[in-house]
């Protein structure tokens, strides 16, 4: 009996696929037979990440993306469909954060938070849509953030941006249901990555105030992201889609 979990013969592209988070799903992906694309800007980053996933038994590529230009989306995606000849499965996690008062950021660096977060998956998403839909269907999973629910004085932008992304998710699936490509978001609690290490160096509270918030009683890790990763890309989450899926131990449940 084929699983409903299978993902052989899929190809998923995973933006900021060679780190943190995306490296997280992109192994699970991997694991459950999918080809992978991992799609950032550093190359070294990229390559080490490939050797992984290949270390796995996954076919893997690095391509090189910056995922805030039209022109660099358009060619990623191009080149994926050129090396693979299908795209499955798109994750659009790729992100940045710049912390400072709404009132300290300038014009681009807000521009540059949302071009990163929100307008790459806008770009992302409209490249793949021919395909997946020609294919038949097709899989958008968008990474959010607990900003997309909650927020603090230094993050305007970031949860603007992550806001944006989830009804921008409900958005997509509504349009998209009757190619049966399923649109959904995941909204991580926190995890220990690069990013959250800067922000741990800044704010020096932040460590141990997650830990105690936090139901679970501890920070997520990126293999804490790659089931939801392996649902959400599979043909177990047919009937799924436009749902925004927290997976933070509990931290946005608790009172
Ligand atoms: P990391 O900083 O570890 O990873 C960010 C990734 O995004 C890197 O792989 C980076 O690749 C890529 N990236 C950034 N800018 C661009 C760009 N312009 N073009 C292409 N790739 C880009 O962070 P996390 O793994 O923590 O974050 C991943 C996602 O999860 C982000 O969207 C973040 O907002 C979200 N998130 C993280 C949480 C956490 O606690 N860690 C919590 C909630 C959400 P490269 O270095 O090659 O540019």
């Amino acid at each position: 009996m084929v699983s409903a979990f299978e993902l052989k013969g899929k190809v998923a592209v995973v933006t900021g696929g060679n780190g943190g988070i995306g490296l997280g799903m992109a192994r699970g992906l991997a694991e459950a037979g999918a080809a992978i694309v991992v799609a950032g800007r550093s190359r070294d980053k990229s390559l080490a990440a490939v050797k992984e996933l290949t270390g796995l038994g996954a076919r893997a590529v690095a391509l090189e993306v910056d995922v805030a230009h039209e022109e660099s989306v358009n060619a990623l995606i191009r080149g994926t469909l050129d090396q693979f000849g299908r795209v499955d499965v798109l994750v659009n996690n790729a992100g940045i954060n710049i912390r400072k008062q709404p009132q300290d950021l300038t014009l681009s660096e807000w521009r540059e938070v949302l071009d990163t977060n929100l307008t790459s998956a806008f770009l992302t998403s409209r490249a793949a849509y021919p395909a997946m839909k020609a294919q038949g269907g097709g899989k958008i999973i968008n990474i959010g953030s607990m900003m997309s629910i909650f927020a603090l004085p230094v993050v305007s932008a970031y949860a603007a941006s992550k806001g944006g992304l989830v009804q921008f998710t409900k958005a997509c699936a509504t349009a998209w249901a009757r190619d049966h490509i399923q649109v959904n978001a995941v909204l991580p609690g926190w995890i220990d990555t690069e990013l959250t290490q800067q922000a741990r160096r800044v704010i020096p509270t932040l460590h141990d105030s997650v830990e105690a918030r936090t139901p679970e009683g501890r920070w997520g890790v990126p293999a804490d992201m790659a089931g939801v990763a392996v649902f959400l890309a599979s043909p177990a989450s047919d009937f799924l889609t436009g749902a925004v899926i927290p997976v933070d131990g509990g931290y946005s449940v608790r009172g």
